[in-house]
């Protein structure tokens, strides 16, 4: 309704400006000719630049409509309140799920009137990390937690202790914070084989890091003219991308996959436009564990001269060490002429805490696009180089600790481990008739699927023998991200011995109904309206603040307003 209205309002504006625009020069040069034919052509241009500026938005017209379709739909009474009510239970699992806390256990809503003792600090807080049910130590997690090694973190615990206060956007007062980050991106330069003129930003995780050469690249597409800047990136990209095109403005472009799962290099090339601003792969990708054509993508970016950014977010802590480790690539980083930067997670395979990653450039002028700087601010000439103002230095020195520790024989070492656990896991599960490995694996990850039964199926199972994958669509996958507490003795073993299992039940019934989370997941696949699936995650997201007490639960639903 909304975009029909619209429609005429606007139909109506340029129609109006049409007959001004007549009159006016009707007016001015009346009896000539030529002046219709001016006026004509003047009223023909306004309503070809409505018509395109309609058609051409960040959403496709195809995706406006369908949305438009769903939104009637739901509107209409009987099937409306069918979809509601199965959109109601929905959620409903889903609270009951997820707010089941411990006996005995309340939420805090308001500050304690009285401080407690240092003492009942840490009572009340032993309680919090035991509510899990999930245990990570164990390596039946995938991903995740990518060290959990115990030296390190008393390690890290202590040099957080050193710089709890400290701030890098007072490099003044803490100038050792500032020298650990330069030294944190100038290490993870050279190992990506970046020379001298290469640079980069410690930034608080892979998204911030993606957000950022977005930004950067939009930027310089603004500069060069570009009103609608596009980012060219495979299907099997990060959502962080979507993400950046959503805050950013921008329009993110999905380039299908060839069957080894890989971009299609061909359609990259065909996508690419005046509007495209950047293109993008990944090393791995996070679904299925594969790296892009890199070469070839670089090749094309040398060619119609746009910037390419590799995500190494998940893996570029691997990658690097792989040809010394035992197991070399095809080249991936700043070695390839073409790619102009790279993001690389140093907590995932660099074993730093939570919240630090980098993201470099091949040359500083794509950094300075990055940057932001209010010269005019009251409270002083204001300089930040990514998204947050204030950082924890704790971290930023927490990941400088982690990389000086691990040396490049330990990641060596770490890397040996991991990929020889990946290699000999893959090797077993290819001999397991009625399940299938997702392309060749170059790293970490290896993706499941099934053409004899529902994948999900092994999932469920694999969940109640303590496992915790994740779970992938179009198509239906499930895939582990093994870490180093995979290779500790027995685990890949284990996990063999229980897909086997699995399978081997499954097989015995492969056409049963699946249940549980399995199904949500199918089902949440199979509804061609979105709307109602992001409906449904934002309610989850929802959850996640809940404070309402398990016994009151039901209530959470009413006032939500799903009705
Ligand atoms: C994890 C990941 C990211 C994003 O990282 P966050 O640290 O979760 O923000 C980006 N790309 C890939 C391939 C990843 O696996």
């Amino acid at each position: 309704m909304e975009l029909q209205e619209s429609l005429g309002v606007y139909k109506e504006i340029a129609l109006k400006h049409l007959s001004e625009a007549r009159s006016f020069v009707n007016e001015r040069c009346k009896g000539i000719e030529s002046c219709h034919l001016i006026a004509l052509t003047f009223g023909a241009t306004l309503l070809l630049v409505w018509v395109y500026e309609f058609i051409f938005q960040a959403d496709s017209l195809r995706s406006r409509c369908k949305k438009q379709f769903f939104k009637i739909l739901r509107k209409l009474p009987f099937i409306g309140t069918q979809i509601q009510t199965q959109l109601n239970k929905a959620l409903e699992d889903m609270s009951e799920r997820m707010l089941n806390l411990k006996d005995g256990m309340s939420y805090m809503k308001a500050l304690p009137p009285l401080g407690l003792k240092q003492e009942q600090v840490m009572e009340k807080l032993k309680r919090y990390s035991s509510i899990g049910e999930v245990s990570w130590e164990t390596g039946k997690v995938s991903g995740t937690v990518y060290s959990g090694d115990q030296k390190l973190t008393q390690l890290l615990v202590k040099v957080y202790g050193e710089f709890a206060w400290s701030n890098p956007l007072h490099p003044d007062i803490f100038p050792g914070v500032r020298k650990m980050e330069a030294e944190v991106v100038r290490m993870t330069c050279t190992l990506f084989n970046g020379g001298p003129g290469t640079c980069g930003t410690v930034t608080s995780g892979g998204t911030e890091s993606i957000l950022m050469a977005c930004k950067a690249y939009r930027d310089l597409a603004f500069e060069r003219g570009i009103k609608h800047p596009e980012i060219l990136a495979p299907v099997s990209v990060h959502a962080a991308f979507d993400k950046a095109a959503h805050y950013f403005g921008m329009k993110i472009v999905h380039i299908p996959l060839d069957k080894t799962m890989q971009v299609d290099v061909k359609a990259m090339k065909r996508a690419i436009s005046k509007n495209t601003a950047m293109l993008v792969c990944s090393a791995p990708q996070f679904p299925h564990g594969i790296i892009d054509p890199i070469e070839e993508v670089a090749k094309l970016a040398l060619t119609y001269r746009l910037p390419f950014h590799v995500d190494a977010c998940l893996g570029g802590f691997l990658i690097v060490f792989m040809e010394k480790a035992g197991f070399p690539l095809k080249p991936f980083d700043f070695r390839v002429k073409g790619v102009t930067s790279i993001s690389a997670d140093t907590h995932k395979y660099g074993y730093a805490p939570k919240g630090s990653s980098v993201i470099l450039y091949s040359d500083k002028k794509y950094r300075h696009y990055q940057f932001f700087v209010a010269p005019d601010w009251q409270g002083g000439i204001y300089a930040s180089p990514a998204i947050a103002g204030s950082r924890p230095g704790g971290i930023i020195a927490g990941c400088w600790a982690t990389m000086m520790h691990m040396g490049e024989d330990g990641y060596i070492e770490a890397t040996k481990k991991i990929i020889k656990t990946a290699r000999s896991i893959i090797a077993e599960l290819q001999k397991i008739k009625d399940i299938l490995i997702f392309g060749k694996p170059d790293v970490s990850v290896i993706a499941l699927g099934s053409k004899s039964f529902d994948i999900y199926h092994l999932s469920n199972a694999l969940t109640a023998k303590g496992w915790n994958l994740n779970t992938l669509q179009f198509p239906s996958s499930i895939h582990i991200c093994l870490t180093l507490l995979h290779t500790k003795p027995g685990v890949a073993q284990q996990f063999v011995k229980d897909v086997k299992e699995s399978v081997a039940v499954i097989m015995k019934n492969p056409r049963a109904k699946t249940t549980g989370l399995g199904a949500i997941y199918g089902m949440a696949q199979a509804i061609p309206d979105r709307s109602m699936v992001t409906e449904i995650s934002q309610a989850f997201l929802d959850c996640l603040y809940s404070t309402e007490d398990p016994s009151s639960s039901k209530q959470i639903n009413g006032s939500h307003g799903y009705h």
